[in-house]
Order: C-alpha cells, then structure tokens, then sequence
C-alpha cells in the first residue's frame, strides 16, 4: 500500500504477530538557543508549566521506541536526571550524555551510546509537536528505505539567491520540502555515516560543508539514498520566542 510522494506503507509498521523491531532514539537538548535571546536555555523555557524537552520525551516514552539517549548541555546532566527525567518517569531513556560544540558532535556522542537496535530515530529536542502518527510513519518508511527524513512541501514559492541579493534560479515548488526531525535511519548505516563523518571532518570543513541535518551526513558520505516522509506543518523547531506560542497552541488547541 502506498500514498502519495513522502509516505509509503508499503510493508506497515509494526504488524501483529511480526517479531518486534528494536528501535532507539536520540534526543539532542545540547543547544545554547542563542536565536531564543533568554537566560533559561530554550529546551527548559516553560509551555504550559513542562520544559519544552518533556514534550518530545513523552511522546517518544508513550511510543514503539525502545530506549533513548538523552544529549545536554555540558553540566546539565544532573539536572535532567532528577528535574526531567526522574520527575516525569520517562523510563526510557537509558543514557544522558553531554552533547558537543554542533548538533553533529551531539549526535555523534549519542550515537555511540547506541548499540542494539535496527533503527535510530534522531529528533531535535527542540520540536515538541512531534506526534506518534508522525514516529509511525517514519519506521513504515524506514523499513523499506533504510534512511528517511520527515519533512513538509513548502508553501511558499521558494527562491535561490545569488551572493548579491538577486534571484538566481527558482526551483518547482512541488519538489522543494522544509526538513524536520525525527531523521531515521538503520543503525549501521548511520553508524557508518557518522564515523566517516568524524574522520573527515577538517576536510570537510575546509571544503566549506555546514552539516545542518543526520540526512546530509547520510548522503554525502555514504551516498545512500534519503526518502522523505510527510511530518506534519504543526511540527515545528523552536527557535525564536514566538515560536513558544505557536506551539502552545499546537500541544494545546483551544476547544
Ligand atoms: O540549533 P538548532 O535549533 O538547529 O538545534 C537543533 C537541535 O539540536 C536542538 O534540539 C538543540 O538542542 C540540538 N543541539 C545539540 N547540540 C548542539 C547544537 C544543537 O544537541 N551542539
């Protein structure tokens, strides 16, 4: 069975009377949400009296999802064992670990707490909207394709800048998605991914490569295939403060 571009169903979930897949996630809150312009790191700003981190946790924890792997900031261990994860009972999470200098460095250290599983979800502790619907559909889309990034096709007519500030070229907005997380894929190809990844690194850099997302790493340096999969426009990464209200309206829509 299969939808439209982005969201194959072809061989399901998790069907009944299949052996259980073991799937793991990292969730990165390793950020200094500087964009936020606050003294309270944004994955522990308040909505609706929760840090935002305890969102992404509860649904992950209420999920298929095995165990996780928790990545904060250096010297917020403590803090997240007892004000997040002890408090809320989130009994998944296996490991908290202190991320690093970029989100990859993070997502690297997580990684390498991970041993036993088929896939491993990577989601940005950021996005609180992400739902159970959404998980589902990525492992659906996973099975098949072995790496998937869930995203939404833009809006907006997207244009591609030249350094100075004119249009240079305008691609066909059918084919032309926003990218979320959580980015899926089999645990040894991101393992593979990132370990070359950490190898190459100064190389990259000096050739200019700006690693945003777990699917660029994925495709760059190991040219496997990424398929992309409907997330959903509610999921959104929190960046700015407006974006805590949006939010809150999205976890908590008015009756
Ligand atoms: O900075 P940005 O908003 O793109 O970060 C996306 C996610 O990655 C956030 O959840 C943030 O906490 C996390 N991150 C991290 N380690 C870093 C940078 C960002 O875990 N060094």
């Amino acid at each position: 069975m299969s939808d439209s571009l982005g969201v194959t169903t072809k061989n399901g979930g998790i069907m009944s009377g299949e052996k259980k897949l073991r799937t793991a996630a990292v969730i990165l809150a390793a950020g200094s949400g500087k964009r936020m312009g606050s003294n309270t790191k944004k994955q522990y700003m308040l909505i609706a009296g929760k840090p935002i981190i305890y969102y992404p946790l509860k649904t992950f924890q209420e999920s298929f999802v095995d165990e996780i792997v928790l990545v904060v900031s250096p010297g917020d261990i403590a803090y997240c064992k007892k004000e997040i994860v002890e408090r809320y009972g989130f009994s998944k999470v296996r490991h908290i670990v202190e991320g690093g200098k970029e989100r990859y460095h993070s997502v690297a250290i997580g990684l390498d707490h991970i041993n036993s599983c088929e896939f491993v979800f990577i989601h940005d502790g950021a996005r609180p909207v992400v739902t159970k619907d959404i998980l589902e559909r990525a492992l659906c889309c996973v099975r098949e394709f072995k790496a998937c990034v869930v995203g939404m096709p833009v809006k907006d007519t997207i244009k591609i800048a030249d350094k100075e500030g004119f249009i240079a070229s305008t691609p066909d907005r059918k084919l032309v998605w926003t990218i979320q997380t959580p980015q899926v894929f089999s645990l040894p190809l991101i393992k593979e991914a990132y370990h070359s990844l950490m190898q190459k690194e100064k190389a990259l850099l000096k050739e200019g490569l700006s690693v945003t997302d777990d699917a660029m790493v994925v495709e760059t340096l190991t040219g496997h295939p990424v398929r992309l999969v409907y997330g959903s426009y509610e999921n959104i990464k929190i960046t700015t403060p407006e974006d805590i209200q949006i939010a809150e309206n999205f976890l908590f829509p008015a009756k």
